[in-house]
């Protein structure tokens, strides 16, 4: 099991002279723990070490209050560090207003979590008022076609697709479905492949240039570790996208993966996903996603 940073920090503090204050012995051993939290929790190597340093500078400055221990206090300068630095607060979906429909276009690999995620999002939306329409842009595999259409049935959220292997058609009669269907919002899936290929991404970024949609979201997997900021990375270099759903949290990634991806990409994380039902999808908030960092 697991010690939380808290307990870790706790016994080192107790082990040293002078525990009533933060000096430059006890900061150092207390990095030591942090750091390893940090990397065990699947934080990236780079992003953990900057970390260190800046809580180590942060802490230092720091008059420990007599209410609290040396070591509360260190994870509290943790905490605060961590969910700032993964956007402070929820940042929601920027839908215009104005444009009929507001236009999502989610991209991932296959297996991320893609097409649930639409699935799940198109009921949110519905929840809240909406009339949206999905549209099935993975052209090549028909499962992925039938899975969306499955899962539109669960959600109640018709689904659009056309039987030939053209995405771009796909996605053009798709708005042009949802303008004559008064839909208010489209969600686009479009095609994933096990890896990143040259083929995908050239797609991806005409559907882009081609729709200008409001929300160009990536979808990930949290389970990929330090695959998924590179996966990230190179989305978020050819596409540019706006945010990041970070999928299968159900599962036992600490989520380091969530602080990584967004020091690597500077594009905040919207949602989580947190199994396999239509339900099961979250808003991303830093300060809950620091606290299961830190363990
Ligand atoms: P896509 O290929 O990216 O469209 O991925 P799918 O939406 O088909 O999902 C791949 C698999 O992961 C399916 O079996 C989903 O049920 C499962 N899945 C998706 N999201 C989650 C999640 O948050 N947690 C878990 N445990 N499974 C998920």
């Amino acid at each position: 099991m697991f010690d939380s940073l808290s307990d870790k920090l706790e016994l080192t503090f107790k082990k040293l002279a002078g525990q009533a204050t933060i000096n430059e012995i006890n900061i150092g051993i207390a990095m030591r723990d942090i750091k390893r939290a940090l990397l065990s929790a699947d934080v990236n190597y780079k992003v953990a070490k900057k970390l260190v340093e800046d809580i180590r500078e942060k802490s230092l400055g720091e008059e420990v209050i007599k209410s609290v221990s040396p070591a509360q206090m260190i994870v509290k300068i943790v905490n605060d560090e961590l969910t700032e630095l993964m956007g402070g607060e929820n940042k929601p979906l920027n839908l215009s207003p104005k444009k009929l429909p507001a236009i999502i276009m989610v991209a991932g690999l296959q297996g991320s979590g893609k097409t649930t995620f639409c699935a799940k999002l198109a009921r949110r939306l519905k929840k809240n008022g909406k009339n949206p329409l999905l549209v099935a842009a993975d052209v090549y595999r028909p499962a992925a076609i039938d899975q969306l259409k499955t899962l539109g049935e669960q959600v109640e959220v018709p689904v659009f697709s056309i039987e030939e292997p053209d995405a771009m058609k796909a996605v053009m009669q798709g708005l042009e479905a949802a303008r004559a269907g008064a839909k208010d919002v489209l969600i686009v899936d479009t095609a994933g492949r096990l890896q990143i290929d040259e083929k995908m991404m050239a797609e991806a970024e005409a559907i882009k240039n081609a729709l200008k949609p409001d929300e160009l979201l990536f979808v990930v997997d949290s389970m990929m570790g330090q695959e998924a900021v590179n996966t990230a990375r190179e989305f978020n270099e050819r596409l540019d996208f706006d945010g990041v759903v970070l999928t299968k949290l159900d599962g036992d990634a600490r989520g380091g993966a969530a602080l990584s991806i967004r020091q690597v990409v500077e594009k905040p994380i919207k949602f989580i996903s947190i199994g396999e039902k239509v339900d099961d999808l979250d808003l991303f908030y830093p300060e809950r996603m620091a606290q299961r960092i830190l363990g």
